[in-house]
């Protein structure tokens, strides 16, 4: 277990349990986002409610994000070190391969600014780009 993982954990306030340094470990391993049965099946013997804990807690300590990528099911992945538990700051394009229908975070891709109509006020924005993605147009 490398040692970042403890610090990482500690500088959001989170209490580095045995658990929580396993699931934050392999998700910073990971160039694509992870659902809740992707980390089940890889974790295993882990329980699936043990791992959805603490991706709940790494999310509002700002160390992991979920993305609605339009599968229907949460997919998560770490954070850029600008996030804590204050709050998110990374809000960034996501993109999923229609071929390998992994998703992926564009943190270098931030969402364009937009206006929307006067009266509407927006809480969250979700941008979703879909195509082919590097490893499997190369
Ligand atoms: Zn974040
Ligand atoms: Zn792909
Ligand atoms: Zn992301």
């Amino acid at each position: 277990m490398k040692k970042n993982v403890e610090d990482l954990l500690k500088a959001h306030n989170v209490s580095p349990t045995a658990m929580r340094m396993i699931v934050l470990d392999h998700l910073l391993d990971q160039q694509a986002a992870l659902s809740l049965a992707d980390l089940e099946k890889a974790l295993a013997p882990a329980d699936r409610i043990t791992i959805y804990r603490s991706l709940r807690t790494f999310e509002s300590k700002g160390l992991v994000h979920g993305i609605d990528d339009g599968s229907g099911v949460t997919k998560y992945a770490c954070c850029a070190a600008d996030c804590g538990p204050e709050g998110h700051h990374d809000v960034h394009v996501h993109f999923v391969c229609r071929n390998c229908q992994e998703t992926y975070c564009l943190p270098r891709s931030r969402i364009p600014e937009f206006t929307l109509p006067v009266g509407f006020q927006p809480e969250e924005v979700n941008l979703v780009v879909r195509g082919v993605c590097q490893v499997c147009a190369g």
